[in-house]
């Protein structure tokens, strides 16, 4: 249900060893929020973003996937990871697996589906993401845009709740960034819920309805798109931001 409150972070700090990485994280995301995370590398962007995939564990704090806390170490995370995906920077594909037991894989392993059952939903979302003609191929086969746009749609065959993006179109060639982003650009467009790392600010102003700034482990800024880009109150933002002018 859109505005149903998804995912809510209480206090969340991560240390690696003893260098502090998250330091008391408040945030939460409702249904059909389009969040985008910017700020500096090295800010925790990613760390975030892998404790919200349970790939890290919080040092401390909570966070509470519809009322249920998923960092105690008691939750099923392949079946946590088919609610709420991630898309990585490196695309993270199988590779000695063709485009379309890709986007099956998950469904059938996971979701427990048939196989005919997974390989039409994998259609549907291949079509989606213009990549339909590829089945057959494999990743190596692929440019870089393609393979993202491949990892895009393995991830939604899962039909997930909510779908974290962590830089997709970093570690791709300027000229393939466009077709991530218009794919991207469309799933907002239908109401997708997400959370995306992103350095593409004309992106994230056009589509997120909401900006969170990070700096240092912390959530600096908060706010709509216009906030944040037209009127940034925190020094640290406006000097972010200002590096993009
Ligand atoms: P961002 O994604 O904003 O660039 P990261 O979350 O990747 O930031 O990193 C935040 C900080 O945590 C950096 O100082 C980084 O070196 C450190 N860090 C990230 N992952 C690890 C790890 N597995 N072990 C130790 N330090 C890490
Ligand atoms: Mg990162």
């Amino acid at each position: 249900m859109k505005g149903e409150k998804i995912l809510e972070i209480r206090h969340l700090s991560k240390m690696f060893g003893k260098n502090p990485v998250l330091r008391d994280i408040d945030f939460s995301v409702s249904s059909g929020d389009v969040t985008c995370i910017i700020g500096a590398s090295g800010s925790g962007k990613s760390t975030l973003l892998r404790c919200l995939n349970i790939l890290e564990t919080p040092t401390t704090g909570e966070i509470l996937y519809h009322g249920e806390d998923i960092a105690d170490g008691k939750v099923n995370a392949a079946q946590y990871r088919s609610r709420v995906g991630m898309v990585f920077q490196s695309f993270n594909l199988f590779n000695n697996m063709n485009v379309l037991d890709n986007c099956m894989i998950g469904q059938t392993k996971v979701l427990k589906k048939s196989k005919e059952e997974a390989r039409k939903n994998a259609m549907y979302y291949l079509e989606k993401v213009g990549m339909a003609p590829y089945i057959n191929a494999k990743p190596k086969q692929l440019s870089g845009g393609q393979k993202q746009r491949i990892a895009i749609a393995r991830a939604l065959a899962m039909e997930p709740e909510l779908l974290l993006f962590d830089e997709p179109t970093s570690a791709l060639d300027p000229q393939m960034v466009g077709e991530v982003l218009e794919v991207m650009r469309k799933l907002a467009g239908e109401g997708l819920t997400m959370i995306i790392v992103t350095h593409e600010m004309a992106f994230a102003r056009d589509v997120s309805t909401r900006v969170v700034f990070m700096a240092d482990g912390v959530i600096c800024e908060d706010g709509t798109p216009k906030d944040i880009f037209e009127n940034p109150q925190n020094p640290q933002t406006k000097e972010f931001l200002g590096r993009f002018m």
